[in-house]
């Protein structure tokens, strides 16, 4: 939780903070589960099914984050429990750290960043890739993606993007087919949802679209790249690069990719300035307060 939640939280409510050893956790769950109405928690570690099975008085789960994948929101709402997350005020931030991944990977900053480091200076450095003038790919032009859309744009990209369906209000060109969109692409942003309905969607025929000079980035969710597909991928150089915030198994991450230089790898931080940390908070607890004063949630998930 940001720093600016608990304070608040325990001035308005009665608090429980769920211990992270297992067992302390079982025995407050068995003491405080009834009492339970409201949780906070964020979108990558929220509670599985099995612990809101033990909070049968449950009303409102406040969360900080977008993603709901990890939320069991359908079971939420199955039981008649309202679910809040935290969009918008995290686009703009999510929005640098895929512009900073793609500047990373194609101009080698970490490789460089060694070299002068060690006293190399240019040494074993190759040239770096333009971005400038090339044409970037999004797949998920949302929120998040739009803001990315904002930021190419002053870098005279050409946007094209891929989502379920096109928005005409756009100036960009829709692909229905992803592996289409990458084919046209030189770099291949991907922010859409994880669940289901992405998983892997970034596959091996879309990474060959992509082609040998192409690179991928993910600020989305680790589950919609096919992981092992990708390594394979930039082993036998049939993309050039990528940079990745998100990964399939967090924190585990595989060897293969922490000994590519052409690959710049970040621990699912996107979102993780102070000022969005504080606004994400803050957006968690006024989520609780209107809940409990019986006004609708500001940021429901529908
Ligand atoms: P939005 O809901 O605004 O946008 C989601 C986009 O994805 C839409 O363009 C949507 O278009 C598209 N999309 C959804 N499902 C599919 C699908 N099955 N196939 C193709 N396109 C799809 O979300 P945000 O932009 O606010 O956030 C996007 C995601 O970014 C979050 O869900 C979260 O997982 C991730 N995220 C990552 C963070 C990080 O720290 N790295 C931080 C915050 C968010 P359409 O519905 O037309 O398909």
């Amino acid at each position: 939780m940001p720093p600016n939640v608990l304070g608040q939280l325990e001035s308005a409510f009665t608090v429980h903070v769920l211990p992270t050893q297992e067992s302390e956790a079982e025995t407050m769950l068995r003491d405080v589960g009834p009492r339970i109405r409201g949780l906070a928690t964020n979108a990558v570690q929220a509670p599985p099914v099995a612990v809101l099975d033990v909070l049968p008085n449950l009303e409102v789960i406040a969360s900080s984050g977008i993603g709901t994948d990890a939320l069991n929101a359908d079971y939420a709402h199955g039981r008649g429990i309202v679910v809040a997350n935290t969009p918008d005020v995290l686009s703009e931030d999510v929005a640098d750290a895929g512009i900073m991944l793609m500047l990373a990977v194609s101009r080698q900053l970490l490789h460089a960043d060694r070299n002068v480091r060690d006293g190399l200076w240019l040494k074993g450095l190759s040239l770096g890739h333009r971005v400038n003038n090339k044409r970037l790919g999004i797949v998920g032009l949302g929120r998040i993606g739009r803001a990315i859309a904002r930021r190419a744009e002053a870098f005279d990209m050409v946007i094209a993007y891929h989502q379920r369906r096109a928005d005409h209000e756009l100036p960009y060109r829709y692909y229905d087919d992803v592996a289409a969109l990458a084919a046209d692409s030189d770099f291949l942003m991907v922010v859409v949802p994880g669940g289901p309905a992405t998983e892997n969607m970034i596959d091996r025929r879309v990474l060959d679209a992509l082609g040998p000079q192409g690179v991928l980035i993910n600020v989305g969710r680790g589950s919609t790249v096919d992981e092992p597909a990708l390594v394979a991928a930039l082993a036998e150089g049939r993309i050039r690069g990528a940079g990745l915030d998100v990964l399939a198994d967090e924190p585990n991450v595989p060897e293969a990719l922490c000994t590519m230089d052409q690959v710049v790898l970040a621990p699912h931080y996107a979102s993780g300035t102070v000022e969005t940390r504080l606004a994400m908070g803050q957006l968690v607890v006024d989520n609780l307060r209107a809940h409990f004063r019986g006004d609708p949630l500001l940021t429901p998930v529908t």
